[in-house]
């Protein structure tokens, strides 16, 4: 599947002339964009100082209802589909405006959100706050796709009909503990679809966090708010319950952005299954010697390093082309930009890498510990506690293309770097992988941008700009290959809300 694949290069950024063209008003993505890093850092600060003396405002988190057996999910899903039957009945404009107002109250709730994540998954406060801007943002977007929806809306399709399809299962990842779990519900809501939200066992509490303000925001505006009921599933039987609920008749979809392997054991348990899924990447930025060495260490280091790495989005290969696999200075720019990254607790706001937020292990731990042949270190990574959370970050020299680490996703703090001869081997490289998520290109030459946009295989690519943090509308964000399960609309772009419901053609009414 192949949808939407765009290119984005680093021009143009949001400024202050076009922020009203922005489904925020340019309130959020600022804060993204800012090409002056000092006014975005002061707001970190400013955050990071309210999270420590405990001023951050309160804020109430959705209840999370235990979910410990296949009779309690039975409950949750009857729930859903009763309040589901009037949500769906809402028209979409009023759906739209409970989102608005969601919206707002995110805002409101920003630094209690950001306390919370920081302290569940070890998110610095600079990654969490513009995450906190993502929901918002999202908020606001679907709302709009919502208000497209109704057919008195002067873009809506005046030959179709929107049916909601019924309940949706959202099952986020860690990794975004706020923007993903509440972006999928939000879609699902602006459908007209109730959602059950199942967080991750390692951070239900800024998923809560996050749904109780679209629960209060709809309780406002006279919805019930258990068309998004948050579940708590850990503790005993998770499996069987969790496997209940994708079996489940009266869950129409499924909202996933996981692994492939998760991906691939739903589709398992019950097939036919309408599963939307964003899984793995294996991404790698590519600098060719055309490229201005600054800017692609810098880019690199970002995509690779943000939040220690643990993003779907990250670069964790660098393919070097030509004379820039044998540039000294690019090569220490490179190790000194990497050692020199400032490590440590999350709340300390001038931590760039955090701790991670599961114990490496697996494959992880194998890429932070152990080399393939061929390979050295160029910065060896250095665990720094007991437990195996918090890592200096680590980057692996002349990795071979075809080799374990050029094709598994590692999931944390390690990039590798590849020598190829020429932009094709470049390109070869990347798309040998089945996955293909972000790609980036660090080059001035418009031919060798024209030739890799042509030929690269990836649903987000990226010239001249880090691989990560995407932002909606700008920047819909999917996938291609085994990145992607389903029809491949990408979340906070046009398509993403009309994917969850269906649309047929009106009857012909006599
Ligand atoms: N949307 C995020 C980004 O652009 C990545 C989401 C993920 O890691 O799942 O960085």
């Amino acid at each position: 599947t192949r949808v939407e694949t765009r290119v984005y290069d680093s021009e143009p950024r949001v400024g202050v002339e076009d922020q009203d063209r922005d489904p925020t008003g340019g309130a959020e993505l600022e804060f993204w964009n800012v090409p002056d890093l000092d006014p975005a850092l002061a707001v970190v600060r400013e955050r990071a100082a309210r999270m420590r003396d405990g001023s951050a405002p309160p804020a109430e988190p959705a209840p999370l209802v235990p979910v410990t057996s296949t009779a309690a999910a039975d409950a949750v899903v009857a729930r859903a589909v009763e309040v589901g039957a009037t949500w769906a009945a809402v028209p979409p404009g009023a759906r739209g405006a409970a989102l608005r107002r969601a919206a707002e109250l995110l805002e409101e709730r920003r630094d209690a959100i950001a306390q919370t994540a920081v302290a569940e998954a070890g998110k610095t406060v600079a990654e969490i706050d513009p995450e906190i801007s993502e929901a918002i943002d999202l908020a606001r977007w679907y709302a709009g796709s919502a208000e497209r929806l109704d057919p008195d809306h002067e873009d809506a399709d005046p030959d179709a009909v929107h049916r909601p399809w019924g309940v949706t299962l959202v099952t986020p990842p860690w990794n975004f503990p706020v923007a993903i779990p509440l972006g999928s519900a939000l879609a699902s809501l602006a459908a007209g679809s109730p959602a059950l939200l199942k967080p991750s066992h390692l951070t239900p509490l800024s998923a809560a966090m996050a749904a109780g303000a679209v629960r209060d925001a709809l309780a406002e505006r006279g919805h019930a708010p258990d068309v998004l009921q948050v579940l708590d599933v850990a503790g005993s039987g998770e499996a069987d319950v969790g496997s209940h609920l994708v079996r489940h008749p009266d869950v129409a979809r499924v909202l996933l952005t996981g692994s492939l392997a998760t991906a691939r054991l739903f589709a398992r348990m019950r097939p036919g299954l309408d599963v939307l899924a964003e899984t793995s990447g294996k991404n790698a930025m590519i600098v060719t010697p055309s490229a201005d060495v600054d800017l692609a260490v810098a880019d690199t280091v970002r995509s690779a390093f943000g939040h220690a790495g643990q993003k779907c989005s990250a670069a964790s290969l660098l393919v070097l082309v030509g004379s820039a696999g044998t540039d000294d200075r690019l090569r220490s720019q490179l190790a000194d930009a990497v050692t020199s990254l400032a490590v440590g607790p999350a709340t300390d706001a001038g931590t760039v890498m955090g701790p991670l937020t599961p114990v490496a292990d697996g494959d992880l731990l194998r890429a932070l510990t152990t080399l393939e042949p061929g390979e050295s270190w160029l910065v060896e990574p250095r665990r720094l506690d007991d437990a195996g959370r918090a890592w200096t970050p680590g980057v692996r020299y002349d990795v071979r293309p075809g080799s374990w680490f050029a094709r598994t996703e590692a999931f944390g703090p390690v990039l590798g770097v590849v020598r190829v001869p020429t932009l094709d081997d470049a390109i070869a490289v990347v798309n040998s992988v089945d996955l293909g998520l972000t790609s980036g290109l660090h080059s001035l030459d418009d031919d060798e941008i024209d030739r890799w946009t042509e030929r690269v295989e990836a649903g987000n690519l990226y010239v001249n700009r880090h691989t990560t943090g995407a932002i909606v509308r700008r920047q819909p964000f999917g996938g291609w290959k085994a990145s992607v399960v389903g029809p491949g609309a990408k979340a906070g772009g046009p398509h993403y809300v009309a994917q969850i419901g269906t649309w047929a053609d009106a009857p012909d009414v006599p």
